[in-house]
């Protein structure tokens, strides 16, 4: 393959990798050779995010299963999307950063550069996230972050019992890194031309 020219060979054109590829794809004189093991084209119910676990059962999933579980003696099942968009392609679109402290405990224990302040600018790099404060979220990049089209009552009614009993209500979730409770920030992208929208 080397013989054929390409620059960088990515195997796997899962979440990473797409974002990888399309990355050194923006310098125009790199060649950039993709390997993927499943299908190109997304299977149908992958534009429903909601209906994820329908995707389970379909050539979209490698249908993992786990070992047999220490206290319940039970196999589950263990999913991995396969295809173009790898796990992204069939997951639930939940929109979620790692808390501030998980990030700056691996600094503290000796990941340098890997503090929530160090990947910031790479967050707000990544996302989209209208309504937000700008100063956590950014506003132009390529994966669209926000609330729900719909808020789903069901969601609603939960925040509201949390805050009845004392505990905080949160604003963003995936930004300000308050403690308390919210509804969760939601993502849409779109594979082959075929929206995912953004779930409810
Ligand atoms: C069912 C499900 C629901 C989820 N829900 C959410 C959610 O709502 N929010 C969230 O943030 N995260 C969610 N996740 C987790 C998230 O989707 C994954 O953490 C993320 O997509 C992993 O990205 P990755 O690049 O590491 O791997 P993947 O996206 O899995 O990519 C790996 C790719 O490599 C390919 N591959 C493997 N072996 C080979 C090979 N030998 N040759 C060529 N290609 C190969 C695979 O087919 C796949 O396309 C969910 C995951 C699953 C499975």
């Amino acid at each position: 393959v080397a013989a054929a020219g390409y620059d960088f060979i990515i195997v796997g054109a899962g979440t990473a990798g797409c974002v990888l590829a399309s990355r050194l794809s923006e310098n125009q004189r790199a060649q950039v050779l993709l390997l993927e093991a499943g299908a190109r084209e997304p299977v149908d119910t992958a534009v429903t995010p909601a209906a994820w676990r329908m995707l389970l059962g379909t050539s979209a999933n490698w249908g993992g299963r786990t070992v047999p579980q220490k206290f319940t003696g039970a196999v589950m099942p263990y999913a991995r999307g396969r295809g173009l968009g790898g796990s992204s392609a069939i997951n639930g679109l939940n929109f979620v950063r790692g808390h501030r402290s998980g990030y700056d405990a691996w600094a503290r224990q000796g990941a340098t550069g890997w503090g929530f302040d160090d990947l910031l600018p790479f967050f707000r790099r990544s996302e989209a996230a209208a309504g937000r404060d700008p100063a956590l979220r950014g506003t132009s990049g390529p994966v669209k972050a926000g609330r729900p089209t719909e808020a789903n009552p069901v969601i609603s009614a939960l925040v509201d019992a949390a805050v009845e009993v004392g505990y905080p209500r949160a604003g963003d979730i995936g930004g300000a890194w308050r403690r308390g409770s919210a509804g969760m920030t939601t993502t849409s992208c779109t594979a082959r031309g075929k929206a995912r929208p953004t779930p409810t």
